[in-house]
């Protein structure tokens, strides 16, 4: 059986050649200006969110191990001063791969689960391990930035974090936000089919309408963008959920398919039929 890592280096494993020969040498890291002091960094794998003021900078998420320098010489782009704090928005390798990189530099924050599932994986590196654990959330004042990080519940794993840099109005999802998609929810790794949901409504509650968001996949977007996602899914619980009320099998449920409206939400990692195959198995 392969780990959970593994899983989620699917994500990116499917737009490279092999997931063996991890070969990043060609992934270039780009940097976007967000709002404030806060930008974007892509490359492969999940968004990078960074805090870059005159009193340090905070980082959440580092990809994965081979772009390590990468990413900090992208930070260095933005500005040169000492890094400060390292957030992990939650366990998988596409989004803690250079966390032992990163650790020799400033502390890593993350939910507990976070640390709990890192550490039992037979191969980890104690260096690459969170060393700052909450259960709720915690805030980290850096210049004139709060940044909020808040748990929520089991989503997308059992240790999702999501970041709010209050002053520049800017968030960062991590994966309860795909938006290139139909969303991966981790049911292994103590993810939520209608917890995914509930913790995506409850944020659109929360946040400002003018908030500009971060996903954990895809391009940087808005709350309009994030409503569309938390419709699609919605409406897929319903579809599925009403299904399995009336008896049918996974194969009928499959041969249905999701729909005209969001067949287009299907991409690389995410079949289709992978989202019904969560769907169903999550909501059953
Ligand atoms: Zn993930």
């Amino acid at each position: 059986m392969f780990k959970k890592s593994w899983l989620s280096l699917c994500v990116i494993a499917l737009t490279l050649t092999s997931v063996h020969a991890q070969d990043m040498s060609d992934v270039e890291i780009k940097t976007t200006a967000v709002a404030g002091n806060v930008y974007m960094l892509t490359g492969a794998g999940g968004n990078i969110g960074v805090l870059a003021t005159e009193a340090g900078l905070l980082l959440v998420d580092d990809q994965f191990q081979p772009l390590a320098k990468k990413i900090e010489a992208a930070m260095q782009g933005i500005n040169n001063n000492q890094l400060k704090y390292i957030v992990n928005t939650h366990y998988h390798g596409d989004h803690t791969g250079s966390n032992a990189f990163f650790s020799h530099k400033a502390p890593i924050f993350a939910h507990q689960n976070v640390r709990s599932r890192l550490q039992a994986e037979q191969d980890h590196q104690t260096a690459a391990l969170p060393v700052v654990t909450y259960d709720n959330g915690v805030t980290i004042y850096l210049q004139d930035e709060e940044v909020q990080l808040i748990h929520f519940p089991a989503g997308h794993t059992d240790g999702d974090t999501v970041v709010y840099f209050k002053q520049a109005n800017v968030l960062h999802t991590g994966d309860l936000f795909f938006e290139l998609g139909f969303p991966y929810i981790d049911l292994d790794g103590g993810g939520s089919v209608k917890g995914y949901l509930a913790n995506v409504n409850q944020l659109l509650a929360m946040m400002p309408d003018d908030v500009a968001i971060i996903p954990g996949h895809g391009q940087l977007t808005d709350k309009a963008g994030y409503s569309a996602f938390a419709k699609m899914i919605d409406f897929s619980i319903k579809r599925v959920s009403k299904a399995l009320a009336e008896g049918k099998s996974e194969q009928q449920i499959l041969a249905a398919g999701i729909g005209e409206q969001y067949k287009d939400q299907a991409w690389s990692f995410i079949s289709e039929e992978r989202w019904l195959k969560t769907l169903i198995k999550g909501l059953k």
